[in-house]
Parts: C-alpha cells; structure tokens; sequence
C-alpha cells in the first residue's frame, strides 16, 4: 500500500486505464493513437486546462475510431488537483502531454496516487529559460522507494533519438564515438510564421546558446540566430540538402551520460531563413522576453503575448504539406572495423493530418508517446525509479514504430558531416 493508503498498481494489465493530460497538439495524437490500440488502453481519459478542447478531440477520436473517450478539466500545476483527478481515474500510468512546466507537479502526484508516469520533455521552470534533467533526476529515489516507473522524454526528439542510440549500441556498434542527431521539417504550413509546436516553448529552446558534448565537456557555441551560429547544408534522404543549424537539445545530456565512451554528440536542427528573420526581429523588439512588462497598469509577459498571437500549432495541420526526417548518425567501430550507420523516419504532414487531425511535428511526438506507454502498460518496460529511454530495451520500441506509423530506415552513412 502506498503512502495514501491507495495501492500501487503495477504493469501487465489488459485493457489497461490510460491518463492523458494536454489536449494541445500532441495530446491529440496520443489520445487517437490510443484509441486504435484497444488491447491495451481500454480506457481512455483526456484532462486538460480547456474542457472544450478535450471534447473536440473527443468528438475526432469517436468520428475516426468510433470509440468513446473520457475527458476532465485540470489544473495541472496544482498537485491537489491531479491527485484528486487520478484517485477518481484510477489509471495504470499518466501521459504528460502538457507543457514542461507542470513536469514536477504531474510525477509528485503520481507519487502520492501511486501511478506510473511517461512525459515527452524536461523539466523547465517558467521563469528561466532553461531545461535540464536534474531536477526530475532527482525523482529516481522516490519512484524507486514508491516501486513506480517514470519515463522521462519519450516523443522523437527526446525519444526516438535515444531508442536509435540504443539499438545501435545494442546491434550494431561495439562502441559509439560520435553521433549526430540531424532533425529536418520539409514541411510549409501556409502562414508566414509559426511553431510547428508550443510557441513558447519552442522559441525559449531555440534561442538559447548552443552546447554540444566534446571529449568529456560541453562546447558552447552562438545561439541559431547568431551571425557566428554554426550551420551546414545537410543532404537529407527523401527532401534533398537543407540548412541544419547547430542546437542544443536535452537528449544529448542523457546520452552523453549514459552512453559510456562517447567522444561527441551534437544536434542539428534545420530552420528556413524566413523563419530565422522573424525570430530575430521579434527577438530585437523585445517579443520573447519571458519576464513581466508593465503595461497600461497590467503585467504583460511578451513571449506570451506572442503566443496568443501566433498560429495555434495544433491546428496547422488543415493545409501543412510536405515531410520530415528526422534520424541519428552514428560513428564507432564493429568487430575492430570502423562504420557510420544513419537510421531516419520519414513522415508526411498531409498523411498524419488525414489519419489524426494533426501535423507530422505532433504525430512523429504523439506515436512514440503511445508505443512508450504500450511498452509500460504490457510490462515489456519494466523498472522502479526515473529512466531516460536508451536505458530501456529499444527492440520492441523499435517493431512498434514501424508498427504504428513511424517506420525507419536503416543505411550505412556515406555523407558528410562538419568536423
Ligand atoms: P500545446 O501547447 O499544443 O498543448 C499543451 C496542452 O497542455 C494545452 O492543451 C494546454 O491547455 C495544456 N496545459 C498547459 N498548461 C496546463 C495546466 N496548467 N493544466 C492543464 N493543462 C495544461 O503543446 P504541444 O501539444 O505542441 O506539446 C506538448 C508537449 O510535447 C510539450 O511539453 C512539448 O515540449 C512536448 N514536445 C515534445 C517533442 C519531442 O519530440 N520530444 C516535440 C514536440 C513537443 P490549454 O489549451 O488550455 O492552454
């Protein structure tokens, strides 16, 4: 019995109860994805801060699925709240689909509930710019004491990217010197701009000084929208050569972590020129501040000013065209020999719109949601404490992607990267 009296429940189940907070846009995913998977996730329940848009997903879901979901409203920075939410649920694990700044509050309520937990990105607090695992890190003790499971970063990038180190850790690299992450969106949504996810979120990551990992340190470098930014034309398969700029992602802290002997782990991330010149007008005049500007009497903050104004990332999908690719390459040596293996996923915007309702930024984030929480619900991941993915069996993440609509490649990597 845990510490509410309330028993903790463990995986292996059939027809499993699944909690997922975040209707946004790749809460949408998930939540679909979930639904096509009835041997797992026989109930389904959606809570989110706007009840409306949990029932719009709901009404998709039963239009595209004929299933019925359930859906409630949540504040989920308060811990109260979700206990409150979860006692009345009872579900096997909870999907945290909101926004990394309730990261915290969602894993101390599955604590006092007794539940396992999976999230698709780090902790960050809202009023600094910055994301680290330390603070969820610091979770490992008391998921572990509790007999619970936490998965941390379980969309593609975090995600994915670490199951593609581990199967090639696992299969085919005796040892991995370098890898580099290369994340590509193809893709034109119409608008002049927007983020392809939370704009908040998304443009705090984004201009934010660049590090990579290199012999045993991290390498800071200027931010993407920097003169001196470091960037190179990468040719990707299926899309052709794009502008892939230097980035830090959190991935890369985990894996240089737990993937022993590593000499470099870099990401790169391809942004438009038109993109980059809006970013950095909005950035000059003051747009992405995160701090409280004071206007007629009232406490604006600017980024979220912002965000009000752009395009909602969860409806871009109506008219987004073209693909992503997003994979590892990743350098070392098998049986004394030296190789360079890439392994990519494709995916389409127009496609993951006619199959979800939302672009393929949401779907390449939503499925790997789902297969981690399929993983966690069949007990085919199994563990007590906080885990970062490579440290999980990447063999049937793997088959689910292909699966469930993520399907890879796998090629031995001829191309060039920058020194
Ligand atoms: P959205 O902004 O579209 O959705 C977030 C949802 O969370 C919204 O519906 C929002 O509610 C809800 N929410 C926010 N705050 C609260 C709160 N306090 N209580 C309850 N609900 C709340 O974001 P995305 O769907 O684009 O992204 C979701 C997550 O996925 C983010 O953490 C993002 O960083 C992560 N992500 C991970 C990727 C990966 O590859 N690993 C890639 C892309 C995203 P409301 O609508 O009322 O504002």
């Amino acid at each position: 019995m845990g510490a509410d009296n309330i028993p903790v429940k463990f995986s292996v189940v059939s027809m499993g109860r699944v909690l997922i907070i975040g209707a946004g846009g790749v809460g949408r995913v998930v939540v679909h994805k979930c639904a096509q998977n009835p041997e797992v996730f026989g109930e389904i329940t959606l809570a989110s801060r706007t009840l409306s848009k949990c029932e719009q997903v709901k009404k998709d879901v039963r239009r595209r699925t004929g299933r019925e979901i359930k859906v409630a409203a949540v504040n989920a920075d308060s811990v109260s709240d979700l206990v409150r939410l979860i006692k009345k649920v009872t579900p096997d694990l909870v999907i945290n689909v909101a926004l990394p700044y309730q990261d915290l509050t969602i894993m101390d309520a599955c604590l006092k509930a007794g539940v396992n937990y999976l999230d698709t990105a780090n902790y960050e607090p809202p009023d600094k710019a910055h994301f680290e695992y330390s603070w969820q890190w610091a979770y490992r003790e008391k998921f572990r004491k509790r007999g619970l499971m936490a998965v941390l970063g379980c969309g593609f990038d975090p995600g994915v990217s670490n199951v593609f180190t581990a199967y090639a850790q696992k299969h085919l690299l005796d040892r991995i010197n370098y890898i580099d992450i290369l994340d590509c969106n193809a893709g034109s949504h119409g608008h002049p701009f927007a983020t392809n996810f939370n704009p908040e979120i998304n443009i705090r990551e984004v201009t934010q000084v660049v590090k990579h990992w290199s012999n045993g340190r991290w390498v800071k470098t200027p931010p993407i929208l920097d003169q001196r930014s470091v960037h190179f034309s990468f040719d990707y398969p299926v899309v052709g050569k794009k502008e892939s700029y230097l980035l830090y992602h959190e991935e890369l802290e985990s894996l240089a972590k737990n993937i022993k002997g590593l000499k470099r782990i870099r990401f790169w991330m391809t942004f438009s020129e038109n993109y980059i010149t809006h970013l950095k007008v909005l950035q000059n005049v003051g747009m992405t501040r995160i701090d409280g500007v004071n206007y007629e009497g009232k406490e604006v903050i600017p980024i979220r000013f912002l965000k009000a104004l752009l395009p909602d990332p969860a409806k871009l999908g109506s008219n987004y065209t073209g693909k992503t690719v997003i994979g590892n390459v990743m350098s070392g040596t098998k049986g004394g020999k030296s190789r360079s293996v890439y392994i990519y996923n494709v995916c389409d915007h127009a496609e993951s719109y006619r199959e979800v309702g939302a672009q393929a930024i949401s779907y390449t984030t939503g499925v790997p949601a789902m297969i981690g929480a399929m993983l966690m619900m069949t007990g085919a991941w199994k563990g007590k404490g906080v885990f970062n993915i490579e440290e999980l069996d990447p063999d049937p993440f793997m088959k689910a992607l292909n699966k469930w609509g993520l399907p890879w490649k796998q090629v031995e990597f001829r191309g060039k990267l920058p020194k």
